[in-house]
């Protein structure tokens, strides 16, 4: 008999347990979550939270679980899977307001439909808004943040609080809300009048560019490492990687780059390979184990630092 799950499943219709994480990741990795809400809507993902800090057990927040690498031996404690708990609503000419469970995919779609301009950038990222606001996701040039007018999230008192894009401090694959562990609940864009067709073919043309150049038909969990900020690249080795360097946000050289000049793409350990078509993607190439995945973000980094002198950052998240 177990007490904690009778108690949460009280206050919590809809409670699981001991459910599969890998189904719920696109490495398709990962054990169990002791307990598994998933929810639709604000007050229960409040409730959630708060239920969980009361009785102390530990609390992950999942969105669309594509960042992410899931121990093999699972999670214990409560995982809340957010979905499109609130729909997607545009509140007058060019501000869209959705909730944190929205798939970005259907955010950048929606942009489109309504000829808004600011979402191209955005065109194949996986994942919910919520998670693109937390982690300030961002690709070909554009981020999260350059449309952001204001967040609402909860706090670590349990407070509903509404940001505006300053006090979101957002920074290259970061914002207060990673920093301070707070739930973004909704937030609203600020864009800009478009021609539809125009964004169409551009979000279009950068989800063409992923399915050519990224492996996107093994499960996996983007790119592994951030990318190099070239300010921080030992002098020696600037020159080398002087033609790599691009403008994403800032001035930096893909992680990639040095995965291959360390001759380590095609690597493999276990079920997980360094891919070979992105050298900054860990593939599952079917059945690998989170620990697999580990050994190899440990070698990859190890080969960086001795023949570069440079610590890669890893952009993706271990949960355990
Ligand atoms: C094929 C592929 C391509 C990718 N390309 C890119 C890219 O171009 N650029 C890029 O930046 N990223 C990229 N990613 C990584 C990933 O898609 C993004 O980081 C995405 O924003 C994560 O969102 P998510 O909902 O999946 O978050 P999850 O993986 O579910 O969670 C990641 C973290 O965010 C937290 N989180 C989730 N929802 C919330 C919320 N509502 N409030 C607070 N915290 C929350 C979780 O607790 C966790 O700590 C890629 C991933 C894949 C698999």
């Amino acid at each position: 008999m177990d007490a904690t799950f009778t108690l949460l499943q009280k206050a919590l219709p809809g409670l699981q347990k001991n459910i599969l994480l890998k189904n719920y990741t696109s490495f398709k990795i990962g054990g169990p979550a002791e307990y598994f809400l998933v929810t639709h809507n604000k007050n229960t993902i409040i409730k959630a939270i708060a239920l969980a800090k009361k009785i102390q057990i530990p609390v992950f927040v999942l969105g669309g679980g594509t960042n992410l690498l899931v121990s093999d031996k699972g999670v214990k404690g409560l995982v809340v899977k957010i979905e499109n708990h609130h729909p997607i609503a545009q509140k007058n000419n060019s501000c869209i307001e959705a909730g944190a469970g929205v798939l970005m995919k259907s955010l950048v779609s929606f942009s489109v439909e309504k000829s808004l301009q600011g979402l191209e950038w955005a065109g194949g990222l996986p994942g919910t808004f919520g998670g693109a606001i937390r982690g300030n996701a961002g690709a070909f040039g554009g981020e999260t943040q350059d449309s952001i007018l204001e967040v609402e999230a909860l706090d670590e008192h349990l407070q509903v609080k509404k940001l505006n894009n300053k006090r979101c401090q957002f920074s290259y694959r970061n914002s207060v809300f990673k920093e301070k562990k707070w739930i973004v609940l909704s937030a609203k864009l600020q864009l800009k009048k478009g021609d539809k067709k125009e964004l169409g073919r551009l979000a279009a043309s950068h989800i063409a560019y992923r399915k050519q150049k990224h492996p996107l038909e093994y499960p996996s969990a983007g790119s592994v490492f951030k990318n190099v900020d070239f300010k921080k690249i030992p002098a020696r080795f600037q020159t080398v990687f002087l033609d790599k360097v691009k403008k994403d946000p800032f001035e930096i050289v893909p992680a990639a780059w040095f995965i291959i000049g360390a001759g380590l793409t095609g690597k493999k350990i276990g079920r997980a390979e360094v891919s070979k078509k992105h050298s900054n993607y860990i593939i599952n190439l079917g059945g690998a184990k989170a620990t697999d995945v580990l050994k190899l973000i440990a070698l990859v980094k190890k080969q960086i630092k001795k023949k570069y002198g440079i610590v890669l950052e890893q952009e993706v998240q271990f949960l355990k």
